[in-house]
């Protein structure tokens, strides 16, 4: 069996090095722009060229090295017609959970304007928020999400969430489709977007629904910038109806250096790395995902065209 390696950063060594450990019975062949390739069983790959998608068309799957799947979806009708699998969460559940339980922290436990006095040496206890009046919203119940719920709710936030599909979930307040969507936002002190970047999804967060939010309401976004309207955020910010921004994804990666966004106090800026793909977890799951394929089997985690996710 042969499987065909890309990555866009050029950085495919240590996954020629893990596929070797893990598949040790398997050829992998590093797919280079303009050069002849041996026919391939399975692609493995991170945001493709356009060169690369002919040679898609000629695998039984293609796995994707991450779990979000609108930088392969992009090129639309000219994908070939082959099944394409993203990793399921793959270690990157919990990586999530930490990200958006430190920055719902911050926010809860003021810590973030506890470092301005101190760097001022002002000894200043501030009043303590009710964690009643503290609701968490999250955006989207998918495999990343779930984690972050749990975590959440462990720390005993009245935690509400909103899919496509409904869902029940205990002790969270469940909300689905676009008909429960302004119900969902307007009952949220701090809103975590942990969905996929499709069309129904793009500037979905614009200045009307994020207006919906509680007044000094914040926002954690690690999932895809391009969800959020950037300007209207920017706006809301400065007129303080939204108090704070955590951003881990923009629209234009990486943020530009003339970028609003770097100048504002309330906005946390980390550079795409709230939930990095583990190595050795990603490939143990793609070959049990080729293993499971080869025997006729069902696989998780395929990707549905049509929904865009
Ligand atoms: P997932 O399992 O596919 O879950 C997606 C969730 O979003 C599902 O609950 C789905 O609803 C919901 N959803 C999709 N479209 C919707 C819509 N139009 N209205 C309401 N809900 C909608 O995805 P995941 O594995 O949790 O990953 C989520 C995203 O995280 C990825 O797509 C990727 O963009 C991002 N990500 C970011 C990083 C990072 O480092 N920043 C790392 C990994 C992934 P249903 O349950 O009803 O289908």
């Amino acid at each position: 069996m042969r499987i065909l390696l890309f990555r866009a950063d050029g950085v495919i060594q240590p996954w020629v090095d893990e596929f070797a450990a893990v598949m040790p019975q398997v050829e992998t062949v590093v797919w280079r722009e303009g050069e002849p390739h041996a026919p391939c069983d399975y692609a493995v790959l991170w945001a493709p060229t356009p060169a690369l998608l002919e040679q898609l068309a000629h695998v039984k799957a293609v796995f994707l090295m991450g779990a979000g799947v609108d930088a392969l979806l992009r090129f639309g009708g000219a994908l070939p017609d082959v099944p394409i699998i993203r990793l399921g969460d793959a270690g990157m559940g919990m990586q999530m959970a930490e990200y958006v339980a430190h920055a719902v922290l911050r926010y809860f436990r003021r810590f973030d304007e506890y470092e301005q006095l101190a760097r001022r040496n002002e000894w200043k206890p501030l009043p303590a928020f009710d964690k009643r009046e503290f609701a968490v919203g999250v955006m989207g119940m998918g495999k990343l999400a779930l984690p972050v719920i749990d975590t959440l709710r462990h720390f005993g936030f009245p935690v509400r969430a909103w899919s496509r599909s409904h869902k029940q979930l205990d002790g969270v307040a469940c909300f689905a489709g676009a008909q429960q969507l302004d119900d969902f936002l307007r009952g949220a002190r701090v809103l975590v977007c942990m969905l996929p970047l499709t069309a129904d999804t793009a500037r979905l967060l614009d200045r009307q629904r994020l207006s919906l939010l509680a007044q000094g309401a914040c926002l954690i976004n690690v999932s895809r910038g391009a969800i959020v309207d950037e300007h209207d955020l920017l706006a809301l910010v400065r007129s303080g109806h939204v108090a704070g921004a955590t951003l881990d994804v923009f629209a234009g990666e990486p943020l530009p250096a003339g970028h609003p966004f770097w100048q504002e106090p309330r906005i946390s800026i980390t550079p795409h790395i709230s939930a990095l793909t583990l190595r050795p977890e990603a490939v143990r799951q793609i070959a049990a995902k080729i293993e499971a394929l080869e025997q006729g089997q069902p696989v998780d985690d395929v990707v549905d065209r049509n929904r865009g996710y």
